[in-house]
C-alpha cells in the first residue's frame, strides 16, 4: 500500500480559497444591507434599481472582467458565489445581475473585439448602463435556431427588423445582445448585435405580468428598421448561434447559482420551523417524516452546489462544460422547486400566506425550470453530451 508521501498530490479540493470566503462575506453583507426591500419591491412590482446600482458600485457588475478593462476577474467560480448570495435574498435583483455579467459582459469579453470592450465596459461595468440579452421570440425558445428576426446588410450598416420576447431587464436595460437572422441556414444565418436602447426603431414593448421575479421587469423589444452600425457585429456573421449557446453554458451556471440561493432560503425557512417545534424539556418534537424532507433538501443542497462549483471552474479553466452546466442547472433549479414548495408545505398556513416569504419562494423557483433552458431541454443537453462522448 502507498505511504502518504507517495501519494498522487490531491487534485479536488472542496474549500473556496480565503480570498473567495472574504469575498462570500462580502457579498452576504452587501445582501444584508441593500436587498432587504426584496418583498416590498415583490408585492410593488418595482424594480431594485438602488440595490443593482449597489451592486455596480461595489463592484459586483465586473467581477467577469478582464483586470485590463477595469473588471477584477475574479471569474466564474467567485460569480456563482455571489449569485447564491443575492438570491437567497432577492431572486430579481440575482437574475439581472446574473444576466448583465453573465450574458453581457461575458459575450463582449469572449466574442466581442477591442473597440466593442473599450466603447462599452466603462458604462456596463459601474452599472451606469444595464445590459440584457435578446435571443427568444414568439416563435423560438427552446429551439432557439428558429427565430425570425432579420438583420439586412447595407453598405456599412445592418438593418434589423423583428421583435423579441420575455426579456430580463427589457425596460431598463441600455445595450441589448440581440441575435437576428443574417441568412437563410438556420444556424450559420444568426448573427450577433449590440444594439444601444437610444437606436431610432428601438421599442420596449409590452412588459410582461409574471407569477415570480416580479420585482425583475421582463418584457418584449421591438425592433423596426433599426439601422445599427456594421462595427456593432459581435464576432463574424454567421457565428451568432455559436455565441449564444456558449454564452448560455456561462448563464446556466448564473440560474444554478439563483436556484441554490433560493432551496438554501427555502431550507433556512424549515429549519427555524422544525428548530421551534420542541415539548416542555427543550427536546425536538419534530415529526420524523418533516425531518427526512428538511434533511434530503440539505443533502441535496451540498451535493449540488459542487455541481455547480464544478462547471464553474471548468469554465474558468477554458473548458467546455455544457454538459457539466446543464447537470447543475438540472439538478438546482429541481431543488429550489422541491425545497420552496416543501417550505410552504411544512409552514402550513404561514407558508401559503400571500405575505409569506416561502409563498415568494416558491414563485421565484417556477422560473428556474424555464429560463435559459427549461428541464426538459437541459435533460437533452446532458444526454447528448454523454452520448457524443461515449
Ligand atoms: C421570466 C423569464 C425571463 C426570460 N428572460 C429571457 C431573456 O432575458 N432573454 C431571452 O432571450 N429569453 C428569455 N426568456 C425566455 C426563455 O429562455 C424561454 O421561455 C425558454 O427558453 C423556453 O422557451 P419557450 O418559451 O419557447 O418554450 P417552449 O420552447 O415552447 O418550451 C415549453 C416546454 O416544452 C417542452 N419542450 C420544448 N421543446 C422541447 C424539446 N425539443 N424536447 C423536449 N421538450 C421540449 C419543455 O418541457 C418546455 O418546458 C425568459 C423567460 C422567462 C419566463
Amino acid at each position: 500500500m502507498a505511504t502518504p508521501a507517495a501519494r498522487a498530490p490531491q487534485v479536488v479540493d472542496f474549500a473556496l480559497s480565503p480570498e473567495l470566503q472574504q469575498f462570500r462575506a462580502t457579498v452576504r453583507e452587501f445582501a444584508r444591507q441593500h436587498l432587504g426591500a426584496a418583498a416590498a419591491c415583490d408585492a410593488e412590482v418595482r424594480f431594485p434599481r438602488e440595490a443593482v446600482q449597489a451592486a455596480g458600485r461595489l463592484g459586483l457588475l465586473r467581477v467577469t472582467v478582464a483586470r485590463e478593462y477595469g473588471g477584477t476577474a475574479l471569474g466564474n467560480l467567485a460569480h456563482c458565489v455571489m449569485l447564491e448570495e443575492i438570491n437567497a435574498v432577492c431572486p430579481s435583483t440575482g437574475v439581472t445581475v446574473s444576466v448583465h455579467n453573465s450574458l453581457v459582459n461575458s459575450t463582449l469579453g469572449k466574442w466581442g473585439n477591442e473597440a466593442q470592450r473599450r466603447r462599452w465596459y466603462p458604462k456596463l461595468l459601474t452599472g451606469e448602463w444595464l445590459g440584457a440579452y435578446c435571443l427568444s421570440e414568439a416563435v423560438s425558445g427552446s429551439d432557439a435556431a428558429a427565430l425570425r428576426c432579420e438583420a439586412r446588410r447595407e453598405g456599412d450598416h445592418y438593418v434589423l427588423d423583428g421583435a423579441k420576447l420575455w426579456i430580463t431587464t427589457g425596460n431598463e436595460a441600455r445595450l441589448f445582445v440581440v441575435f437576428a437572422r443574417t441568412g437563410a441556414d438556420r444556424v450559420k444565418g444568426i448573427s450577433a448585435f449590440c444594439v444601444e436602447k437610444d437606436l431610432p426603431g428601438v421599442a420596449v414593448g409590452k412588459k410582461e405580468r409574471k407569477l415570480g421575479l416580479r420585482a425583475s421587469p421582463t418584457t418584449e423589444l421591438v425592433l423596426e428598421n433599426v439601422r445599427v452600425p456594421a462595427d456593432c457585429l459581435i464576432a463574424q456573421e454567421g457565428q451568432g448561434f455559436t455565441i449564444a449557446l456558449d454564452m448560455l453554458d456561462g448563464g446556466r451556471l448564473g440560474i444554478a447559482s439563483q436556484s441554490l440561493g433560493i432551496a438554501r432560503s427555502a431550507i433556512d425557512l424549515i429549519r427555524a420551523h422544525l428548530a421551534a417545534q420542541v415539548d416542555g424539556k427543550g427536546r425536538p418534537t419534530a415529526t420524523q417524516p418533516d425531518q427526512w424532507t428538511f434533511a434530503d433538501l440539505a443533502a441535496d443542497l451540498e451535493a449540488y452546489r459542487l455541481l455547480v462549483w464544478r462547471a464553474a471552474l471548468l469554465r474558468d479553466a477554458g473548458q467546455r462544460c455544457s454538459t457539466e452546466s446543464a447537470m447543475a442547472k438540472l439538478c438546482a433549479s429541481r431543488l429550489a422547486n422541491r425545497a420552496a414548495r416543501a417550505a410552504v408545505s411544512l409552514l402550513g398556513p404561514l407558508g401559503a400566506s400571500g405575505t409569506s416569504a416561502a409563498e415568494r419562494l416558491l414563485r421565484d423557483a417556477r422560473v428556474t425550470e424555464i429560463y435559459e433552458g427549461a428541464t426538459d431541454i437541459q435533460r437533452l443537453v446532458v444526454a447528448r453530451g454523454l452520448l457524443t462522448s461515449a
